[in-house]
């Protein structure tokens, strides 16, 4: 875990054609941290952060990710406009101008892994070309002991070299940037983008085929801790719907922030070491733990600092998606290792800018499938180029980018784990209440804490209809009352103050459901159809 002494193992990349007298192997953060700064790839924060920019991405771009189309996964990938296959020889060729561009370069090599359960752990070299994106590596996958580096053979290689221009027409890519899986190769190779994110969500594709198919396991986007108790709880949900922020929490201890693997003895492991947090807006008061855990060894991505190194989280002139990565252990409360049992209570986190849906409900089985299969989340103006108003997106399992086979792969086993656990599922809108995005406002943070507090400590009672209300709409159980919200905040039609336009509202969004869901129709049983949302408009 403690790399402050220096590793004196030296390493050949002979074996991936890269000759290289310049290579710095297994460096600590310390190191990586100076050297960013020297390079001047970085500057220090007050807080003692490192602090760089990703360049001309400060997002991952999934359109230009490609899995290689092959005997492993012709058969096994869900192919289309998410899983784009990529072919054989053009990768080969594509990663040997990679090679040849990086041969030349000082480079920072990492040996590391994913998986906190032993028994799937996956050892990962990482190359960069950057000591920043090195130092990422460190952050978010796991730190092997200096026994296991010892012996350390590696499986998948990491390839990322942010400075690489694909030419488009010659490479076979989209355009000059690319993150492509090849599971014959075991590689994932990724150019001409600097943003980190591509690096754990590269492994992390890999994973959520690699675990269902061989090992009977069902990967998930999803952040996940553990109460005193000994219960577990996990939190689905798109991007920046509050997995990080909530499964944060100081009364648990957290497991991980977004990709677990639920197993078949019904343990949920983390893959990663570390977490990676958006900041934008953060707060001390608000959220006290991950502001915490913004100090030395921590790396903050596209954030504005004055001249004295504060960091302005309101900022977001570079992007909205301001982030920071940082070790699992600079917050206090952890489970470790990152394991966890007996899982209790699965919530599904949906940032509903129409404001319509429910603060919180809780979903039968059919419910929970559907609106898993559906994933729905919505996009508010401002986070993408063209977005004006509100508009609901769906990824199926709440992770669609990421994941490789056909949702109803993920979908079956999630339905047959939430059968053997008997767990609860809820569904929480994290995102407006009293109106749509413009008029309302986000749901206060407090409550929603308050809420899943309530839930996990069984205050919200038994499922029974003398506690709840069933949305007229939607069909989800709504409770009546809980302990720490304002019992109008529980209905969101009763903080719109106006009926007609609630009710036009939420079938504009049961509308964009029932067309989302048509496609997976034909996969689904009429059980999980009747899980939908109950009225529409015509
Ligand atoms: P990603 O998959 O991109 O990592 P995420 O699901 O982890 O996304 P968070 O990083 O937790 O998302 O982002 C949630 C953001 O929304 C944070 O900036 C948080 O401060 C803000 N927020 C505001 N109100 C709420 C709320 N009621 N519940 C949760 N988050 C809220
Ligand atoms: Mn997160």
């Amino acid at each position: 875990m403690d790399t402050s002494t220096p590793i004196t193992k030296t390493i050949s990349l002979n074996e991936y054609g890269i000759k290289n007298e310049h290579i710095h192997y297994q460096l600590s953060s310390e190191q990586l941290h100076d050297l960013t700064i020297e390079m001047d790839m970085g500057k220090e924060a007050s807080s003692g952060t490192l602090a760089v920019n990703t360049g001309e991405f400060t997002g991952r771009s999934p359109m230009d990710r490609f899995i290689v189309k092959d005997s492993i996964t012709e058969e096994k990938i869900w192919w289309g406009d998410i899983n784009i296959p990529f072919e054989t020889e053009k990768f080969d060729k594509l990663y040997d101008k990679v090679i040849a561009y990086l041969n030349e370069k000082e480079l920072f090599v990492r040996d590391c892994y994913a998986c906190a359960d032993a028994a799937y752990k996956l050892n990962i070299r990482v190359i960069n070309e950057y000591p920043w994106s090195n130092m990422f590596a460190y952050n978010m996958f796991l730190r092997p002991t200096e026994d296991e580096l010892a012996a350390f053979s590696p499986e998948w290689t990491v390839i990322n070299a942010p400075g690489f221009i694909a030419d488009a027409q010659l490479d076979g890519t989209r355009q000059h940037n690319f993150a492509i899986l090849n599971f014959s190769r075991k590689i994932a190779l990724i150019g001409g983008t600097g943003y980190t994110g591509e690096i754990k969500k590269g492994i992390f594709s890999a994973l959520n085929f690699i675990l269902p198919v061989f090992k009977n396991t069902l990967p998930m986007h999803c952040s996940a801790n553990v109460g005193e108790a000994g219960d577990t709880a996990i939190f689905f949900g798109l991007s920046g719907t509050g997995k990080t922020t909530l499964s944060t929490d100081p009364n648990r201890k957290l497991i991980g922030d977004d990709e677990h693997g639920w197993t078949a003895d019904n343990t949920v492991f983390n893959f990663e070491g570390g977490c990676y947090a958006k900041v934008i807006n953060l707060s001390k008061e608000q959220e006290p733990e991950i502001y915490g855990a913004i100090k030395k060894g921590a790396i903050l991505e596209n954030v504005i600092m004055n001249a004295d190194g504060d960091v302005d989280f309101g900022d977001t002139s570079i992007t909205q998606n301001t982030r920071v990565s940082y070790p699992i252990h600079h917050i206090d409360n952890i489970q470790q290792p990152s394991i966890g049992k007996n899982v209790k209570n699965i919530f599904f986190l949906t940032a509903d800018a129409f404001g319509v849906l429910p603060p919180i409900s809780k979903l039968t089985p059919a419910q929970a499938a559907y609106h898993f299969i559906s994933g729905y989340t919505a996009k508010v103006a401002g986070t993408e180029a063209g977005v004006v108003e509100p508009q609901p997106s769906f990824s199926a399992c709440f992770g669609a980018p990421f994941m490789p086979l056909h949702p109803t792969k993920y979908a079956e086993m999630l339905s047959n784990k939430m059968q053997e656990s008997g767990v609860d599922v809820w569904l929480i809108n994290t995102g407006w209440t009293g109106g749509p995005y413009g008029v309302g406002t986000r749901m206060k943070l407090k409550y929603t804490r308050a809420m899943i507090s309530a839930a996990l400590s069984g205050e919200l009672g038994l499922y029974n209809y003398d506690k709840y209300h069933i949305h007229s709409v939607f069909g989800v159980a709504q409770p009546r009352e809980c302990p720490g919200v304002p019992t109008s905040v529980l209905s969101p039609r009763a903080t719109w103050n106006n009926d007609e336009a609630y009710y036009k509202t939420a079938f504009k969004l049961t509308n964009a459901f029932r067309e989302n869901f048509k496609k997976f129709e034909a996969h689904a049983s009429e059980e999980i159809r009747r899980g939908g949302p109950q009225r529409y408009a015509f």
